[in-house]
This record gives structure tokens, C-alpha cells and sequence, in this order.
């Protein structure tokens, strides 16, 4: 069988901190770009550790039991939620973190150490698909949790009033081990992706491309998904040939990085090393006003069993339908 060639990419628009600043923060709310090293100044980079989250959750005054992620649950057939101690878990991922070799292989990840160290930012290249098929994306993850409500302290270790003004944030912190994969989807507020540990690969296709990206009915909250399954798009089919007609941005995201991802843009994620990032939705009064009620309205539908429920991110499916 031919190798996926799939969409061509190119790299994502990328500027200092310092050029960020200089030009007052913000302004461009049309187009992805990556703010290299954007939260190195915010106590978060210093503090946000595994070990310092295992010693908070094991200092906390109750037993911390979050709701992890089981796999893959934008594609596909969702697994049930796992509601287990937070403490084990982020000690277990300092420990992988810590016992992982100082220097990754150069020739790993859909776009390599080794491809990447060629690329100007107007070169167009192919990714390497096949490396999603060296892995299963079955890990449980702690993904999109809103952390923030359990410790409403660790607010003061960001700096949110540098993103934008006059938005209501809403941060939820992702912590996982290498191999952590989010699916295709879009998020209807803009969205500060920030990183503190790890390295991720980051996937981004612009709004006018939705046309290519094969939107799907599967329920979400906040987000559109598409049918394409990046971990099979290897295998060919009517999605993944319709995937290669779109326009491609990669971002390598390194610890210390912002990568700002307008509402409507298709992305996904996958992490190259165990990870500590954070997502910040924006919502201006406008989202809160047209977008939110109709939104929660959904949600309790949802919730009541009355609308795509069994064929959403937040409960499994039932056995075997959607499968
Ligand atoms: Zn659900």
C-alpha cells in the first residue's frame, strides 16, 4: 500500500515574547501563531511540576478524585471517564518524566527533530503519518479538567491579563504522559494553548477548511469534531483523501510556549513527552450571550439522555452502536 502523503504543512507563524509584547499583546484574531517561550515570565513555569501537583494534591485538605480521559474521545467510540485519585497519577508521570533519556530520538514524531532542524518558514512539507501507527492512543489522560475549581490558588500563577482584555477565561489544565492524543475538532471561543512541561505536536487547519475536514455529529460542550481519525488516516479512505486537499499548520510546541488558536480552527494534539499544558477559552459578552445559553441548553439535554447521548466525548458508548 502507498504511504498517506496526506496535506502539505507549513510552519506556524512564530514570534518572541519580547516582539509579542512590543506590540501590545494581541492583535491578530484571524490566524494561529506561537508565542516562543509566551508564559516563561508567569510563577506557573517556575512552579508547575508533576512533583509540585502530586505534593498539592497530597497536601490538600480531602482526597482529590478527578474525572481522567480513557484514549482517543473525538473519534471513535468513547470510553466510559475514569474517576480516580489525582495524587498517584501526577507522581506516577514525574517519575516517567524524570526516568525518560535527557535527548529523544531526532527521527520520532509526524514532523522529526530532524525535519524540523531543515524548515524556513516558507517551506511546505509532508508529515510523517506512519508514526501514528507506532502507538496506540489508548492512554488516560487528564484532559480539559478544570482543575482550577479545586485549587482556585493556582489562578495567582498566571498572568491571564496578558492574553487579551475584556474576556471571561475559563483555563483547564491537561496533564498526561507521552502519547496523549486530542482528535480533530474546533473550539467555538479563541483559545490560548499554553505549555509548561513536555513537548507537543500541534496540528492546525484554518477555518476555510472545514469543507475538507469532514465535520462529524458527535456531541461535545464547547467543540465541532471531525470524523478524520489522524491515528488511521494512514489507511486511506474517503476522509483522509478529502484531509489532503487542506492547509496544513505545525507547530512544535515547546515548554514555555503560547500558541493562540482563533474559534473555528480545526486542530489537534500529540504529545512527544510527558505534558503540563493549559487551555484558556476567551469569551467575549457576545459568546456568552448568543452562544452560551443555547449551549447549555444542549448540555442538559444531554445530560438528561434526550440529545446524543452515547454518542459524545463525555460518556461511553453503549456497547457496541457506536463502535
Ligand atoms: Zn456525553
Amino acid at each position: 500500500m502507498a504511504t498517506y502523503e496526506g496535506p502539505a504543512f507549513r510552519l506556524i507563524e512564530t514570534i518572541t515574547l519580547q516582539d509579542f509584547e512590543r506590540q501590545g499583546g494581541l492583535v491578530s484574531l484571524d490566524r494561529p501563531f506561537l508565542v516562543r517561550g509566551g508564559v516563561t515570565t508567569w510563577p506557573a513555569w517556575e512552579k508547575w511540576s508533576f512533583g509540585w501537583f502530586a505534593t498539592l494534591a497530597r497536601d490538600a485538605p480531602r482526597n482529590v478524585v478527578v474525572s481522567f480521559q480513557d484514549g482517543l474521545v473525538e473519534q471513535g467510540a468513547t470510553r466510559q471517564p475514569l474517576k480516580e485519585p489525582l495524587e498517584p497519577y501526577v507522581r506516577r508521570l514525574g517519575e516517567e518524566a524524570a526516568a525518560a533519556p535527557a535527548r529523544r530520538d531526532p527521527d520520532i514524531g509526524l514532523c522529526s527533530d530532524r525535519l524540523l532542524a531543515t524548515l524556513g518558514p516558507d517551506d511546505t512539507f509532508r508529515l510523517d503519518w506512519g508514526y501514528l501507527t507506532s502507538f496506540e492512543p489508548n492512554k488516560v489522560y487528564l484532559a480539559q479538567c478544570d482543575i482550577l475549581r479545586e485549587f482556585p490558588r493556582l489562578k495567582d500563577d498566571l498572568r491571564l491579563e496578558r492574553m487579551w482584555r475584556h474576556r471571561r477565561q475559563y483555563p483547564y489544565i491537561w496533564i498526561g504522559p507521552s502519547h496523549t492524543v486530542t482528535g480533530l475538532h474546533t473550539d467555538y471561543p479563541d483559545n490560548w494553548f499554553c505549555q509548561f512541561r513536555g513537548e507537543k505536536e500541534f496540528l492546525l487547519f484554518p477555518r476555510g477548511d472545514s469543507r475538507f475536514l469532514s465535520p462529524s455529529t458527535k456531541y461535545d460542550f464547547g467543540a465541532r469534531l471531525s470524523l478524520v481519525d489522524i491515528m488511521k488516516v494512514d489507511e486511506g479512505g474517503p476522509e483522509a483523501a478529502l484531509l489532503s486537499h487542506a492547509h496544513g499548520i505545525y507547530a512544535r510546541v515547546l515548554p514555555g510556549d503560547a500558541v493562540f488558536v482563533p474559534r473555528h480552527t480545526w486542530h489537534c494534539v500529540v504529545a512527544l513527552q510527558p505534558s503540563i499544558s493549559l487551555s484558556v477559552f476567551g469569551l467575549t459578552l457576545a459568546d456568552m450571550v448568543m452562544e452560551g445559553p443555547k449551549r447549555i441548553g444542549l448540555d442538559v439535554l444531554h445530560y438528561l439522555g434526550l440529545y446524543r447521548r452515547g454518542n459524545c466525548t463525555c460518556h461511553g458508548a453503549k456497547a457496541g452502536r457506536y463502535a
